[in-house]
């Protein structure tokens, strides 16, 4: 019986299949389209999802540049006093102090280039306006940095790459023009808003540092923000805090020494100050100004 009953079920599917040379020709073809039509879905959406990575990459990067933009410009940064660097990074805090630079009678300071790791820049002490860093472009990027600094940079860019971190370049050198128009935009704003000329400049400056007195006019520091979160919170924050000493990169403004720095909290902003002077801020928990004994 069983064998009857498997004979006539082959026997009425192979009636029922017997395909001829035109019906395989077809299906062959059929088989072939759909083949050919999975492998192009298949290319679009892998397209459509690398489009939109990139695209998402993108706006997370302009949406941090704008977080940032956001917290300069709802909280007052306002820059001190500077100095001009002292030869060694080893302990002589007995720097060349310069007293008198206020935002209304900045100090020009000279660019020392033997000791050109240690200049300190702000509101009082700015740079020369005819400055012009050696600049290059820095990890494939459209960020550049001194000549002197891009190296280093691009040293601790890699090493953390290997750690699966990625310091992404956000904003490094910006030229003197720039952080000027920057700078008179936002004295028009508080002018706009009512404030004397003297007293929109005095706002303004708490949040734009004025032309030449920021360490991107120098080349010398890198905003690494390329995170949709705060910064603090990232990879890369907790990596730079662990390793970035290492190569001579310092936070420049750190939480607890905002009265000192007179500048915000920037976790994003590394400074390249060379590697011995990094460990040694780093370790004794100083910033710059303590340092170098302008506080
Ligand atoms: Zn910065």
């Amino acid at each position: 019986m069983i064998d009857l009953k498997e004979k006539n079920t082959e026997a009425s599917s192979s009636q029922a299949f017997t395909p001829t040379k035109q019906d395989k020709f077809a299906s062959d073809k059929e088989a072939n389209a759909r083949k050919l039509l999975s492998i192009m879905l298949a290319a679009i959406v892998a397209f459509v999802g690398i489009f939109c990575i990139i695209i998402s990459r993108r706006n997370r990067t302009i949406e941090a540049q704008q977080k940032i933009a956001a917290i300069q410009s709802s909280t007052p940064s306002e820059a001190v006093n500077t100095v001009p660097p002292s030869p060694s990074a080893t302990n002589t805090h007995s720097q060349n102090v310069v007293n008198g630079g206020t935002i209304d009678n900045p100090v020009t300071i000279t660019i020392d280039e033997a000791n050109w790791n240690l200049i300190i820049v702000n509101s009082g002490y700015r740079i020369p306006v005819e400055y012009e860093p050696d600049l290059v472009y820095v990890c494939s990027s459209q960020e550049q940095l001194d000549r002197k600094v891009a190296a280093h940079y691009e040293a601790m860019y890699n090493a953390a790459l290997k750690d699966g971190v990625t310091l992404t370049p956000c904003s490094g050198y910006r030229s003197y023009e720039t952080q000027e128009r920057n700078f008179n935009r936002k004295v028009e704003f508080f002018e706009g808003q009512g404030f004397t000329a003297q007293e929109a400049k005095m706002k303004a400056a708490t949040i734009v540092a004025p032309p030449g007195s920021s360490e991107h006019n120098l080349g010398y520091a890198m905003d690494i923000v390329c995170v949709d979160e705060w910064f603090e919170d990232t990879a890369e924050f907790k990596w730079l805090t662990e390793n970035a000493a290492d190569y001579g990169f310092i936070m420049r403004y750190p939480k607890d020494k905002q009265d000192i720095t007179k500048v915000i909290y920037e976790p994003w902003h590394w400074r390249y100050v060379g590697v011995e002077l990094a460990k040694e801020l780093k370790d004794s928990g100083l910033v710059l100004e303590e340092y170098m004994g302008v506080a």
